[in-house]
């Protein structure tokens, strides 16, 4: 005989992972007993574990900027390869959740020997992005608040973005020419382009 144990589906839609375990019948009275003894002590089984950790992406404020302007180019291979998939998770409905420093972006460079992600100067950046940032918007967006980056808002920060009003940030920055002749461009061919909400979240959350 077998037991099927399913893990449940988390925030997307993939289907629950099923893993197969073939017991002996002494097996099967050892597991019956931990069974009867761990529900007793109302321990582990009617607890939902997710098999997904950390699902909310983590974004770091400056990043916010730089994902406006992000065109699947990058520091090396494994940075666009994460960034190309954290993009695709927002594109597909996922929230972000503002963090203080290194984020989700970050993860590939920090093993490398000259990885600027703790700097003095990227945390700076951050402080001014989250301000300027928090007045586009006209909501909270300190670390730990989780936001919905709906097609409307991106289109709202690439409009401020483009004036030169939301750049702050990026003083200093060495990509900043880069970023400015994708602006000017429209952001043509930018891979961040976000997705609506159901109408009723939607009218919340841009209201
Ligand atoms: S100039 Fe630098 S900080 Fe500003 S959006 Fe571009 S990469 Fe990001």
């Amino acid at each position: 005989m077998y037991f099927e144990i399913r893990e449940p589906p988390c925030k997307s839609d993939a289907p629950p992972q099923v893993n197969r375990l073939t017991l002996d019948p002494d097996a099967k009275r050892q597991l019956s007993r931990w069974i009867f003894v761990r529900s007793n002590v109302g321990l582990g089984l009617t607890r939902i574990y997710c098999h997904k950790p950390g699902m909310t992406i983590s974004i770091r404020p400056h990043h916010l900027l730089c994902m406006l302007t992000y065109l699947g180019k990058g520091y090396t291979p494994q940075f666009v390869v994460n960034y190309d998939k954290i993009v695709d998770r927002i594109n597909s409905g996922e929230d972000i959740k503002i963090v203080n420093g290194p984020d989700d972006i970050c993860k590939p460079m920090l093993s490398e020997a000259d990885c600027h992600c703790h700097n003095e100067n990227v945390l700076g950046r951050d402080a001014y992005a989250l301000s300027q940032i928090v007045s586009v918007m006209g909501e909270d967006a300190r670390a730990g608040h989780v936001l919905h980056l709906s097609p409307e808002r991106i289109t709202k920060l690439r409009s401020r973005f483009r004036k030169g009003t939301l750049r702050a940030a990026c003083s200093g920055c060495q990509w900043q020419e880069f970023c400015t002749s994708i602006a000017n461009n429209n952001f043509r061919h930018c891979r961040l382009t976000g997705v609506a909400r159901s109408m009723k979240s939607k009218t919340s959350d841009d209201a």
